[in-house]
């Protein structure tokens, strides 16, 4: 729907997976995007927060570095989680929200998704909201209005092509090898789309809509040239420098 389309973007998830040694696989993706590899696709990591400092002083600007969740409080007494503004300090230009592997692993609600992208703006961060349907609501026919209930309730007003990245991730295909047709996924993104139009206006049809779910090097081609796509977030693949940049080559 939108005329111009936005700058892809290429976003890798390394989850809870990352030790200082792995940053070698950084090093190889900061000169190969360097060397032009991923055309003019953006490049993003999302890595374990132990990592971000030294991920950021390695990249060099030339990738950047987003966070994996955040806290929706700017401090205080919440042991172990984390703010935005830690986030920010150390380096992290986006952070991930509401990625199933929290909304199921650790309970979270939409309201709580959508506090998390509030806190990530105030830090100045841009959020990767997450959005997509489980296997049975596959089954049960309800994918669109899965999501458009997610894209309504996790992401709050003042939304537009600067301040926002949304990706549609099948929690069924996240790590399955499992992926939606390119049918399936024209149609999800297509509604995401009108969505964030009919809600922003022109600066929501500029957001950023990324698919995400076992996109690997020999079917990134065929997800990303799905019309409204565009970009991916990748995990399993991302892990190493080899399948991510095969992945972010689709732009070059
Ligand atoms: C993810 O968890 O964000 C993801 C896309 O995982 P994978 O690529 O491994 O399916």
């Amino acid at each position: 729907m939108a005329d111009a389309r936005p700058r892809p973007l290429v976003a890798g998830n390394w989850k809870m997976n990352g030790l200082r040694r792995d940053l070698v696989e950084l090093a190889a993706i900061r000169d190969a995007v360097a060397a032009g590899v991923a055309g003019p696709a953006e490049v993003a990591l999302c890595l374990p927060a132990t990592l971000l400092a030294l991920a950021a002083e390695l990249a060099r600007d030339v990738f950047s570095i987003g966070a994996e969740d955040t806290h929706p409080a700017p401090q205080g007494a919440f042991t172990g989680d984390l703010a935005a503004e830690m986030l920010a300090d150390v380096g992290a230009t986006y952070v991930i929200v509401g990625h199933s592997e929290r909304r199921i692993g650790h309970g979270e609600t939409d309201e709580t998704v959508r506090a998390k992208a509030a806190a990530a703006w105030r830090a100045g961060l841009v959020p990767i909201v997450c959005v997509g349907e489980t296997a049975a609501e596959r089954e049960a026919g309800a994918t669109l209005g899965v999501v458009e209930r997610q894209l309504a309730q996790s992401v709050p007003d003042g939304a537009g092509a600067a301040n926002l990245v949304v990706a549609y991730e099948p929690v069924w295909a996240i790590g399955t090898g499992l992926t939606p047709t390119v049918e399936d996924v024209a149609e999800v993104h297509m509604q995401l789309r009108g969505l964030l139009a009919s809600r922003f206006g022109e600066g929501g049809a500029g957001v950023r809509l990324l698919y995400g779910g076992s996109c690997k090097p020999d079917n990134a081609a065929m997800l990303m040239g799905v019309p409204d796509v565009d970009g991916a977030l990748v995990g399993g693949a991302s892990l190493r420098a080899v399948d991510f940049l095969a992945i972010a080559g689709v732009y070059a």
